[in-house]
């Protein structure tokens, strides 16, 4: 039998997925398949059926008990700010690894909800069929708006499973996956356990095996850039390379950047389309960079920067507002554990190293080294995050160049104007993309055009009048307008901006609503095609119809109706 215990040398522990009785396989997604290079039709033979649902091993033969087996990853976590100690896969199994031929592409597949592990802790290692839909659907979805992030292949209801959580539910499993499932927490965990060989050993491993080698993570620093630091004498990490400017750089650190360059595009893109994780605990943030675990998610209905999506998050230290700094948090603990390698002693703390025998002048100057190398590098982190929000915010206004003046008179007028009046983030990029900008020449022009963004009950932002409300939104239409014309000449581009446009500007967006009741429908209603059907909308975010029912597919792009607004999750899944 399997119990929860701690773990200790070992980053992993070989485990197999419990028996599934009867798995009923609801939704694969298509473009996963194509991902991951498996062939179109597999998806319908018994042998896949019984491999996503954790019945049956590719790999491992039962009889001679050789060849691959299943495994669950080791990991710690800070959450909400705290350290979490040991966590892991306590519901997540990985099966193989597999390599798409076409692409080169090698992913790590694994089951979500397929019974305890060493890292259950005190849970039952099940996923509820609610939480399941919402990961299969919102992993594809993401995928679909270019935003790195884990994937989903399958989600197969357990039709026998009662799982316990507020009230008893159908269980679930997802099959998902990555280029890589490792975390900031797994680099926690290393740290927590002293366990200094490990943490190199994991980093050669990132660095060679789930990046492209030493050689293609990133060059020097740009603001180190003819301020040649010694390399700090610390008798620990010595490896260098040779910098394009001929300055030298320790790889590991060149690794830290790549994680915290990563990241910080990847939390750029959430931002740029009003994404929340609502849970980015260490153990929640990829090495690779992807968006991973999906609890209590959501993407904002109308736009509110405050706005968390987690019932329990009562500090809103995980709204929307915050990401981008949280982002930075964690990767700031990732950097105490590499401390060692990326030359800065054992941390940032003076009493460590004090504790490791350095002197005390010596430990002044590690701690401030550590500190300016940190803040340098967070530097690195806010500009590669500005630059990548820049530029998605430039495509999805239709613009070819981004001004500096932009900043102030379009974007940050634009969220605050999308605050007050509650309009909501993605539709209102959807509907400018169709705006034709020889109709928003005169004042009365632009006011009569500002009333498609307001939400079909009205202005609904508190103390606005409708009238209020159009001579501001009109405002902002006449700068943008200005600003088409500067970018495309005098005719402002308008049927290829809207071409553009509509390209980055999703109609279809899986909003916390449309997933309920997704879920309500598969549940209560034992509907199954719904899930077929969202899922392709999510597939093709950017399509202007998908060809089934037009009423249905109106209505699913359309306002989220008043009781649904900003709806929260709690954490139990
Ligand atoms: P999360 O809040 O999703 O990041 O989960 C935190 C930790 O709790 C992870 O180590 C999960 O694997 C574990 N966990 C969450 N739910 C369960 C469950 N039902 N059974 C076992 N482990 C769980
Ligand atoms: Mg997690
Ligand atoms: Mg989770």
């Amino acid at each position: 039998g399997i119990e929860p215990r701690v773990v200790k040398g070992a980053l992993f522990t070989w485990v197999r997925p419990e028996t599934a009785q009867d798995p009923e396989l609801l939704c694969v997604s298509p473009v996963a398949l194509r991902d991951l290079g498996i062939r179109h039709g597999e998806q319908k033979t018994e042998e896949f059926r019984q491999t996503v649902a954790g019945n049956r091993l590719l790999g491992w033969d039962e009889e001679r008990e050789d060849g691959g087996y299943p495994w669950a990853q080791c990991y710690g976590g800070w959450q909400f700010g705290s350290w979490a100690g040991q966590l892991g896969d306590g519901r997540a199994i990985s099966l193989f690894e597999v390599t798409n031929p076409a692409t080169k592409k090698r992913y790590e597949l694994q089951l979500k909800g397929a019974g305890i592990t060493p890292y259950s802790r005190f849970a039952d290692g099940k996923a509820v069929l609610r939480s399941s839909i919402r990961e299969f659907i919102v992993s594809e979805a993401l995928n679909a708006l270019k935003i790195p992030t884990t994937r989903a292949l399958s989600l197969t209801l357990l039709p026998h499973s009662r799982v316990l959580r507020e009230t008893t539910e159908p269980g679930a499993i997802v099959a998902r996956f990555a280029e890589s499932w490792l975390r900031i927490g797994t680099f926690d965990i290393l740290r927590a356990r002293g366990d200094r060989n490990l943490i190199r050993q994991l980093s050669s491993y990132i660095a060679e095996n789930v990046f492209d080698g030493w050689t293609s993570l990133p060059a020097r620093n740009p603001a180190d850039d003819g301020k040649a630091s010694e390399p700090i004498k610390t008798g620990i990490e010595k490896t260098t390379i040779e910098g394009p400017s001929g300055l030298e750089e320790n790889r590991f650190t060149r690794l830290y950047r790549e994680i915290v360059r990563r990241n910080a595009k990847t939390v750029a893109a959430w931002q740029a389309y009003a994404f929340t994780n609502g849970v980015l605990n260490t153990d929640n943030t990829s090495i690779f960079g992807l968006s991973i675990d999906f609890g209590p998610f959501a993407f904002l209905d109308n736009f509110d920067p405050n706005y968390t999506p987690n019932h329990d998050d009562h500090m809103l230290r995980y709204s929307y507002r915050n990401q981008p700094t949280i982002i930075w948090w964690n990767l700031v603990r990732l950097g105490e554990s590499l401390g060692e390698l990326i030359g800065i002693g054992a941390g940032v703390d003076n009493e460590e190293f004090v504790e490791k025998g350095v002197r005390q002048e010596d430990a002044e100057e590690l701690v401030s080294r550590a500190e300016g190398l940190i803040t340098r590098i967070g530097e690195e982190y806010k500009a590669v995050f500005l630059d990548e929000y820049k530029r998605l915010m430039t495509a999805r206004l239709g613009l070819k160049i981004f001004k500096e003046s932009d900043f102030e008179s379009l974007f940050s007028e634009l969220l605050d104007t999308m605050e007050a009046l509650e309009l909501d983030f993605n539709q209102f990029f959807r509907k400018l993309s169709s705006l034709k900008v020889g109709e928003l020449a005169t004042d009365e022009q632009r006011k009569e055009a500002a009333g498609m963004f307001f939400h079909s009950e009205g202005v609904t932002g508190l103390g606005n009048t409708d009238k209020q409300a159009r001579k501001r939104v009109g405002a902002w239409l006449e700068r943008w307008r200005n600003r088409v014309y500067e970018d495309w000449g005098p005719d402002g581009g308008d049927a290829e901006r809207e071409l553009e446009m509509k390209k980055v500007n999703p109609k279809f967006i899986p909003k916390s609503w449309i997933l309920d009741e997704v879920i309500r429908r598969v549940e209560k209603e034992g509907e199954r095609e719904i899930l077929n059907r969202v899922l392709h909308m999510a597939l093709h975010p950017f399509d202007e119809r998908w060809g089934w029912d037009e009423k249905e597919e109106v209505r699913l792009c359309g306002d989220v109706p008043r009781r649904d607004r900003a709806m929260q999750c709690s954490c139990s899944s």
